[in-house]
């Protein structure tokens, strides 16, 4: 097995802040997540940090942003997710739109 996975590693432990829709629709605790390592497909896995509730997975491309972001900001504390089309594959089902 290849657990070296994308760099995804470096990530692991990391705290995000999740600020989709779906986090405020549905909110667990503080919304806070840490990293944790995934399965494939997923390059990592997002658990509630206070109740450790599965709360999503992180896609290859988004666990490159993410690390991008550690790279350009330099390790900030708590990294805040806020756009819903980088966890577009981690989401639940969308309620159909009506017409
Ligand atoms: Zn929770």
């Amino acid at each position: 097995m290849n657990t070296n996975l994308f760099g995804a590693l470096t990530l692991i432990g990391l705290k995000v802040k999740l600020d989709r829709p779906i986090d405020r629709e549905r909110p667990c605790c503080n919304n806070v997540c840490i990293i944790r390592p995934g399965k494939e497909p997923h390059a990592a896995e997002l658990r509630c940090a206070d109740c450790g509730q599965h709360r999503g997975w992180l896609s290859k491309p988004t666990t490159r942003w993410i690390e991008h972001v550690v790279t350009r900001f330099g390790a900030p504390e708590v990294i805040t997710v806020r756009k819903a089309h980088t966890f577009q594959e981690e989401a639940p089902p969308a309620e159909p739109l009506s017409s």
